[in-house]
């Protein structure tokens, strides 16, 4: 991994839906290797800006480079190199992880190997289950496994820990960051600002078809306690999800 080597340019994109501007001249880079945040509350336009950068969307104006290729003269190879979560309800129910595993390879024209692929994601044991059978956060490792069939540079992960319970999150964090250590560039959009400090490099804050703020998640609260704020109230040592992680342990349970 080279050290600053940008793989991603967006430049003044912009999306709009009839005469509703959803992406209004949003710019950034994302560099290599890193773990790239979009925040924002619902509506802010995270996942048309992803979509775009995925080619499965055409945008309105602007430019947009995926490791030097433009998508709108380079879609399919923009398309073999990185990958994409699918919504957990574009999974075939009734079909076992392993039978999954071979028609998504297939579809990939790519050899793989289903046993470390799921070993990756720690759902070793539940290579002959069917995919309705999975818990919530094991739903969600199984369709991150699958943006890794074809060995991406990137993959682009939307909102993967919604409706996650802390430990299940946790445990996408972990499996997160093992992906990025491997090399490979993470996009994510999340709606937990907890997971967006300790898991991203870098974030964009959105709202409304704008980036506002793009920074570390570090500096940005040092830029706002300089501002003078304050929180209103002295804190306690400890959250209610603390509470919740060290009563019921972190470790991985059998059906999370
Ligand atoms: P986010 O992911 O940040 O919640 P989206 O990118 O999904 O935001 O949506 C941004 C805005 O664009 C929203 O107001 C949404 O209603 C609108 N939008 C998204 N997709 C479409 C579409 N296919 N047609 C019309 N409007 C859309
Ligand atoms: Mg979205």
């Amino acid at each position: 991994m080279k050290e600053d080597a940008v793989i991603i340019t967006v430049e003044n994109l912009t999306k709009q839906y009839g005469s509703f501007t959803a992406v209004n001249g949003v710019s950034f880079t994302v560099k290599e290797g890193e773990i790239f945040g979009l925040l924002g509350p619902n509506g802010a336009g995270k996942s048309t800006t992803l979509e775009i950068m995925e080619t499965l969307k055409p945008k309105t104006s602007g430019k947009v480079t995926i490791a030097g290729l433009d998508v709108d003269s380079h879609a399919t190879d923009i398309k073999k190199i990185i990958g994409v979560q699918l919504q957990t309800s574009g999974f075939y129910p009734n079909l076992k992880l392993i039978e999954l595993i071979d028609l998504f390879a297939g579809l990939y024209n790519q050899p793989v190997n289903a046993t470390e692929l799921l070993a990756q994601v720690q759902l070793t044991d539940k290579a002959n289950s069917k995919f309705k059978e999975l818990s919530g956060g094991q739903k969600q490792r199984f369709s991150i496994a699958t943006t890794l069939i074809n060995q991406p540079k990137i993959i682009f992960l939307d909102e993967p820990t919604t409706g996650l319970d802390p430990q299940a999150r946790r445990n996408l964090w972990d499996l997160i960051r093992s992906i990025r250590q491997k090399g490979t560039t993470i996009i994510i959009t999340t709606h937990y600002m907890d997971e967006a400090e300790v898991l991203c490099d870098r974030v964009a804050i959105m709202d409304a078809g704008k980036i506002i703020q793009l920074n570390t998640p570090d500096k940005l609260i040092d830029n706002l306690v300089e501002t003078g704020f304050e929180r209103p109230k002295e804190m306690k040592k400890a959250n209610l999800e603390d509470v919740f992680i060290h009563l019921t342990g972190k470790q991985l349970r059998v059906d999370d």
